[in-house]
């Protein structure tokens, strides 16, 4: 059998690791960019989506629909799984690959129905993988090209563990993976670095949520993520390795310490907001006095801090919104990055949205012809965060690519919202 699996524009950790698992026992390419010739000679493709706006891609839909006319098994994988209802009702395929789908996925093209989700005649059935998988995995299917690709400067983001204590309304990673932390073995993921530099990768970032949760059982085992830290800097040198993702929660001297002695010295805090109501209403188990100990703490130990931002957030008033413009201005971030609130599908957040008026939402309330309430905060925040940034580099080209950015984010997220509320019904 002839396996093609793409991803969209990127190869995904995700969609290399099936292809890994895959290779042993069928032909598998892995593509990231749509090619019918390799399409046509697969017996089956697997998208692995990573995005909502995927299912709404056109140039998606017509490859899928190319493919069933050529008789092609299709399956969607990836995250988008949450919600196979959507899938299975806007896309013309043969089935979505729900969760985790290392155990599941060699399974169901021997035709094999555990974790997979299908329609039978008008009805969806949801068969959800009954065992998690051991995430100590055979190697992924490697592209010679992964030194090309650049994800926020890494040429890969790799997974050392799964699942996250927190309980984040927007987000889906413990809807997902689960609030159990399960962890790879070292051997495991320093045997995994050591074949992307064979194959070309130098910079290579690390992904699963927080990453300082590695390693956890019953409570935080910072030797083992320093180890890990140490162990992949050996092989890549610090330059070449990122650690993107922290809660503020989860760092302390000796953490950052790694951080500064043995990648390249940033560390990304999610601080959604400088509001407390916001941030309890997004369950984040934050507060501004622990966001900003632990951007003094990181400053304190020479490392770079950059913070994410989530403005229009559903109950996010006027003041909420001056509260983050604040915050940002006393915390003095080296890098920020700001989203528009994503509502993504099954997870608290999106439910929330769901109950409300569409007209009530910040994305539909005109803040001038030009950028509604949501778009102009986004602008306005970065423009700020640029402001407070050690080397401003304010300039009319910088104005413009964040009013770009901020109108971008906010079409693509109306157009998810869109979707989200014709399945109103069949997602809450
Ligand atoms: S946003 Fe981060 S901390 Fe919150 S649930 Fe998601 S992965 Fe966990």
């Amino acid at each position: 059998m002839r396996v093609t699996i793409y991803s969209p524009h990127v190869y995904t950790y995700g969609a290399m690791l099936i292809g890994g698992i895959l290779k042993n026992k069928y032909k598998v390419r892995l593509l990231r960019e749509l090619d019918k010739t390799v399409f046509l000679k697969s017996d089956v493709v697997i998208f692995s989506l990573y995005s909502t706006l995927h299912i709404l891609d056109k140039n998606i839909r017509e490859a899928i629909d190319f493919l069933k006319r050529a008789k092609k098994k299709v399956y969607i994988a990836g995250c988008v799984s949450m919600y196979p209802e959507i899938i299975l009702n806007e896309l013309n395929v043969d089935g979505v690959i729900v969760g985790e789908g290392e155990i599941t996925t060699p399974r169901i093209l021997e035709g094999d129905k555990e974790g997979l989700a299908y329609k039978e005649g008008d009805e969806i059935v949801i068969n959800y993988p009954k065992e998690k998988p051991d995430l100590n995995h055979p190697l992924p299917l490697i592209p010679k090209d992964i030194g090309k690709q650049s994800i926020r400067g890494a040429n890969v983001y790799i997974e050392t563990h799964r699942g996250c204590l927190g309980n984040c309304t927007f987000c889906q990673v413990p809807k997902f993976f689960g609030k159990q932390i399960r962890s790879r073995e070292i051997e495991d993921i320093v045997r995994e670095v050591k074949e992307f530099k064979k194959y070309g990768a130098k910079r290579i970032a690390i992904s699963g949520g927080t990453g300082s949760l590695y390693g956890f059982k019953k409570s935080m085992e910072k030797e083992k993520f320093i180890e890990l830290l140490e162990k992949i800097s050996s092989i890549l040198g610090k330059n070449n390795l990122s650690v993107p993702d922290m809660r503020v929660d989860y760092v302390d001297e000796d953490i950052l310490k790694a951080i500064k002695d043995y990648t390249i010295g940033w560390v990304f805090y999610g601080i959604e907001s400088g509001s407390d109501k916001i941030l309890k209403d997004m369950k984040k188990g934050t507060n501004r006095e622990k966001n900003l100990y632990a951007i003094q703490l990181a400053k304190e130990m020479g490392v770079k801090v950059a913070g994410s931002f989530i403005v229009a957030y559903p109950t996010e008033s006027e003041k909420d919104y001056l509260l983050t413009k604040d915050f940002i201005a006393e915390a003095e971030l080296d890098d920020i990055f700001v989203s528009i609130a994503e509502p993504i599908p099954k997870t608290e957040m999106c439910d929330l949205i769901l109950d409300m008026n569409k007209e009530d939402l910040l994305l539909y309330k005109t803040y001038n012809h030009n950028l509604s309430v949501a778009e102009f905060r986004c602008y306005d925040l970065l423009v700020y965060g640029e402001m407070f940034k050690p080397n401003p580099r304010l300039s009319p080209y910088l104005y413009k690519i964040y009013l770009n950015e901020a109108k971008q984010q906010g079409e693509d997220i109306r157009k998810i919202i869109d979707i989200i509320f014709k399945y109103k019904d069949i997602i809450k």
